[in-house]
């Protein structure tokens, strides 16, 4: 096959391609064929070719959907970066998924691009640094669309970085092809959807409705950024009927604007646990909400759950997807039977061949498919259900604590918003369970209090993170940790009563459950991915929490 852009502009050249949300300005697939091929053109001029692998730095802008389609076109990998990273994680990510070259723009910082020394650096506009071309100054070259085989590699994707350093994940054009028509086995098309893409297009959430819409024909309505009132009045300018979600953004979009615009067909929640009351909420409000469970690996979704499958079970992320396989295994990679919890281990025509830039890179597959790390169980009928990773399991006093079960305890006492569960080193019990409780934000801020067990670093002080220029190098500031910067550790205030919320949880969780230190926040720090960064629930938790009152 060629690149699906070129196939589609034979088949479908006047339909809606991109609708940019900001302007409403619209590219039908001639449109967006043209664009493509200039910039292939250019890229191809700048010595990129086949097999190269494209490092992409530049914002979720319409030149970002040109180059995903152009880099196809001429039979390169489109290697997607992300836009805010630190000198050593760019060069970290140079090296590890092998980059060819590096393509930014002129939002793209200069002492990032420090770091990118052996390979070529271009800009798609106006360059901020001297050292790199703009690509528009060559002339493009003519292209003749690349041929393309599903073992081929399409694009490589950095993994969120929940557990650790971000791996790069190879996909193939098989991968994609595989999960974009498993996917719509399982949500349908309709000629005429228009899908918002509001994550960022480095992660598989927001790359996948890109290169499924060229497949299917559809249109995409591209959004630079999530805010959530704007985003939800997106959706009803431009009739959207799709759109992918983590639960935080559902969330905060609900909160915002109370429901969604009944043009919707398909609201796919994914990333993270959504929360029971979210899809009850859903329910009532008539959205058609599909809770999934997905990765980069797995090319995004391994199950989804229909609205008709949640109306039974709130917290299932369905059944697997066409084609692919979902097995339980013990500790010794053996299957559990039907109701059991393991670890998920997925297989099948969209997962992964394999990490790059590691010794081996099928150390996590195993008989049954890759090892996820996630622990679930499957019913009897077949409906999985995710609990949480391997590694956030805590071993307190040889007891083992699911986080999970004590969040749950938590979250149910009024007013507690969301909670994260972790295991703290502790000399006595090797790990000691502890909580960050995140309150609400709006009735928090004005009781903010020093916490009289610590002193608290005053975190509204000084200056924003915009203005704030990193110095010496330490600029901690990767693209996760734009939303923990904002909240605050705080007290509970008079939001909550902590002795009652303690005699609350003692009631309901054996002695080795209950946590031992506690924090509150007004927000839960996230990945992009929308998953609670543990490391950093961790770091807050040793600097800032303390053993509530009533003691145990
Ligand atoms: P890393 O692999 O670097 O630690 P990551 O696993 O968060 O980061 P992603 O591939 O973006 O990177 O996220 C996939 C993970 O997100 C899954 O393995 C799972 O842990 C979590 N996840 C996705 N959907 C759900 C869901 N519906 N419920 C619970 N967890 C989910
Ligand atoms: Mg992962």
């Amino acid at each position: 096959m060629r690149d699906w852009l070129s196939h589609r502009v034979v088949s479908s050249p006047d339909d809606v391609a991109l609708v940019r949300a900001e302007d409403g300005e619209a590219w039908s697939y001639s449109d967006l064929d043209r664009l493509v091929a200039e910039t292939a053109g250019r890229l191809v001029a700048h010595g990129i070719g086949p097999g190269d692998r494209v490092g992409v730095l530049t914002p979720p802008y319409v030149g970002t959907v040109g180059l995903i389609h152009a880099a196809m076109r001429i039979g390169a990998t489109f290697v997607p970066l992300g836009e805010r990273l630190t000198p050593r994680e760019l060069g970290e990510r140079v090296d590890r998924a092998d980059l060819s070259a590096v393509i930014c723009s002129e939002s793209t910082e200069s002492d990032a691009l420090a770091a990118v020394d052996d390979v070529p650096v271009c800009s798609v506009d106006e360059p901020a640094a001297d050292a790199v071309e703009a690509v528009h100054d060559v002339e493009p070259e003519p292209v003749e669309p690349a041929e393309w085989s599903f073992d081929d590699r399409l694009c490589i994707l950095f993994t969120s970085g929940t557990t650790g350093e971000p791996k790069p994940v190879p996909l193939t054009a098989g991968n994609v092809y595989s999960s974009a028509v498993a996917s719509a086995f399982r949500l349908g098309i309709d000629p005429d959807d228009r899908w918002l893409v509001s994550l960022a297009l480095h992660h598989m959430g927001g790359l996948a409705p890109v290169y499924r819409s060229a497949l299917y024909g559809t249109t995409v309505v591209l959004r630079e950024g999530f805010d959530p009132g704007g985003t939800a009045d997106d959706i009803n300018r431009y009739d959207v009927t799709g759109v992918s979600l983590v639960p935080t953004m559902l969330t905060r979009m609900l909160d915002r604007r109370g429901t969604l615009s009944d043009s919707l067909r398909v609201v796919l929640l994914g990333g993270a646990p959504a929360p029971d009351e979210l899809i009850e909420r859903c329910r009532d409000y008539s959205i058609p909400v599909y809770p999934t469970y997905g990765m980069t690996e797995a090319a995004s979704q391994v199950a989804t759950a229909t609205p008709r499958a949640t109306k039974k079970r709130t917290d299932t992320v369905g059944r697997p997807l066409f084609g692919t396989d979902v097995t339980v295994v013990d500790e010794d990679g053996a299957p559990v039977p039907a109701g059991e919890t393991g670890e998920i281990v997925v297989d099948g025509p969209t997962i992964t061949p394999g990490y790059m830039g590691v010794d081996d890179p099928t150390a996590a597959f195993g008989p049954y498919g890759l090892h996820t790390g996630d622990i679930g169980r499957i019913d009897e009928e077949g409906y999985l259900y995710v609990l949480n990773r391997l590694d956030d399991r805590i071993i307190s006093g040889g007891e083992n604590v699911e986080p999970g079960e004590v969040s749950d305890v938590l979250r149910a006492y009024p007013g507690v918003d969301d909670v994260a569960v972790v295991g703290l080193d502790d000399e006595v019990w090797g790990e000691r369970v502890a909580a960050l409780v995140a309150v609400d934000g709006a009735e928090l801020s004005a009781e903010t209090e020093p916490d009289p067990a610590d002193e608290l670093p005053a975190t509204e002080e000084g200056v924003s993170g915009d203005d704030a220029k990193p110095e010496g190098g330490v600029n901690p500031g990767n693209e996760t940790e734009e939303a923990p910067a904002s909240a605050e550790v705080t007290t509970p205030g008079d939001a909550i009563d902590d002795v009652e919320l303690m005699s609350f949880v003692r009631d309901r969780l054996a002695r080795f459950k209950i946590p031992r230190t506690i924090a509150y926040t007004d927000e839960l720090p996230r990945t992009v991915s929308g998953t609670i960064d543990r490391d950093v629930v961790r770091e807050r938790l040793v600097e800032t929490g303390y053993e509530p009152r009533d003691g145990f």
